[in-house]
């Protein structure tokens, strides 16, 4: 294992003079050596908000952003166990290019040292953000060039993971779980015969996504929830909290105004939680970092009754309020410990991506030849003409990445995907850790990833173009994680 430990600094009487007329920030900085076998922790935010004017993704076709309800980040967490660092940053995006990904992983390697395998970089899946995707409606591909907003903010995660090393301080840590299954919904639902709709391709699916709320055709949810928030704290030895990184499986919330950009529930969830902290203005402040779990299959819609209608930000701040209390509420349990070994493994995947059929590629063919005009090209039938044709060209590999970080005896695996909840607990009861979890959306942006079960059953998930890997990828990401979290937790602690 590489380290990446810093030479020792020394510390001269001249220095400590001329640093005593800078700034607390800088003198903070002196510090913080780091001590081997003794945990250190420190947290940062980077600014990633888009100028007005670009297009907001999250809708069926984009849209231009007019405006900026609350701003975009991309959070950051560093932890350094004295030999090892591991860097967790989770961005307000609706997802991340792979490209994107690799080269803020570059950036922070060059700047700091920390190797890409051991640098996390989540979205949330907010879909009140611009695109961060890139090229991705034109084509299927692994690698491909940066766009300036990319760009940006692969430099501002770089940033961010940069400034959270500038705070580093002697910690503890903690593994806190609490269950909140009052926000979480399966959207995916078995309906009566007959009343699902058929898919774009003219095929019958057995489930619908976002069936109508409160419909008598509705029989039972196709799937399970997670209904638990997993979360690590670190707070100094005995005193003030530096961060909390937690995930819960919860798709987005939505109810944003037209054309504003908004982080979504999880940037109002961690400045929920910012301010249930005490001390959290002191510099440096208290970051709370709030990742997508696995809920490519779960939302905050309850469909056994009818849907009301709320003003903006209404529903996603009750949300992100209840959601902050209770884990707020939850660290009073947490037992902590001021040593965590930190390790991190990361592979490249031979997944393939999603086959088309020639049969499937000569309906594509056919359905764009007959397209007449601009409302016929904004069909769900056009689009996903358009979504095969591209992913019948696309690269020949995927690079689908896969990565599992050792923080003691916790296990974050992750998934670049739209990862169902059913994965996500699955790694939880198979991981060797004491504690484990997931997280999705990261390192890259790989489209859904039902399991074999739901490519039987059908339905948005499961169709090419939104779901973009062969339908053994779920089963393939899974043993890639078991492996490396069995290969780490066969080191000693
Ligand atoms: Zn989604």
């Amino acid at each position: 294992m590489r380290s990446e430990n810093m030479p020792p600094m020394k510390i001269n009487l001249p220095l400590l003079l001329l640093l005593s007329w800078l700034p607390a920030a800088a003198v903070f900085a002196v510090d913080t050596k780091p001590v081997a076998g003794r945990l250190q922790a420190g947290a940062a935010t980077s600014n990633i908000t888009p100028e007005i004017g670009g297009d907001i993704v999250g809708g069926f076709v984009p849209f231009p952003c007019t405006d900026i309800h609350d701003e975009l980040h991309a959070r950051c967490l560093v932890l350094d166990d004295g030999k090892t660092k591991v860097a967790l940053v989770v961005c307000d995006l609706l997802g991340m290019h792979r490209s994107l990904c690799v080269e803020a992983k570059r950036l922070i390697q060059d700047a700091t040292g920390i190797p890409a395998s051991h640098v996390l970089i989540s979205a949330t899946h907010t879909h009140s953000a611009v695109n961060a995707l890139g090229e991705r409606v034109r084509g299927y591909h692994s690698d491909q060039p940066l766009t300036g907003y990319q760009t940006f903010v692969a430099r501002r995660i770089s940033d961010g993971v940069r400034r959270a090393i500038a705070t580093l301080r002697p910690a503890e840590i903690g593994f806190g779980s609490v269950e909140v299954p009052e926000h979480v919904f399966n959207r995916r639902w078995f309906m009566r015969d007959g009343t699902v709709p058929p898919s774009p391709f003219g095929k019958m699916d057995r489930v619908k996504m976002n069936p109508p709320g409160g419909s008598a055709d509705l029989m039972e949810p196709a799937g399970p929830t997670d209904p638990a928030v997993s979360f690590l704290a670190v707070r100094e030895p005995g005193g003030r909290m530096i961060s909390i990184f937690s995930a819960y499986s919860l798709h987005y919330v939505g109810g944003v105004s037209q054309g504003q950009i908004s982080a979504d529930y999880y940037g109002l969830y961690c400045e929920a939680l910012k301010r249930l902290q005490a001390g959290a203005e002191q510099f440096p402040p208290f970051v709370a970092l709030m990742a997508n779990g696995t809920s490519g299959d779960i939302n905050n819609i309850n469909f056994r009754t009818p849907r009301k209608s709320l003003p903006p930000y209404e529903q996603m701040r009750y949300v992100a309020n209840d959601v902050a209390k209770k884990v707020q509420e939850a660290v009073a349990a947490v037992e902590w410990k001021a040593e965590a070994t930190l390790d991190a493994r990361a592979q490249e995947l031979p997944i393939q991506w999603r086959k088309v059929e020639p049969e499937l590629l000569a309906w594509a063919k056919d359905v764009e030849a007959k397209v007449q005009d601009a409302a016929g090209k904004n069909s769900m039938t056009a689009v996903y003409s358009g979504r095969v044709q591209r992913l019948a060209q696309a690269s020949p590999e995927t690079k689908t990445p896969a990565q599992l970080i050792r923080i003691g005896d916790i296990a974050i695996g992750t998934s670049p995907c739209e990862t169902f909840a059913e994965t996500g607990l699955e790694f939880k009861t198979r991981s060797p850790f004491k504690h484990s979890f997931m997280v999705e959306l990261a390192n890259g942006y790989y489209g859904y990833l039902p399991t074999p079960r739901h490519f039987e059953l059908g339905g948005y998930e499961t169709w090419p173009g939104t779901n973009y890997l062969e339908p053994q990828a779920s089963v393939k990401l899974m043993e890639s994680l078991l492996g490396m979290a069995r290969e780490l937790a066969a080191q000693k602690p």
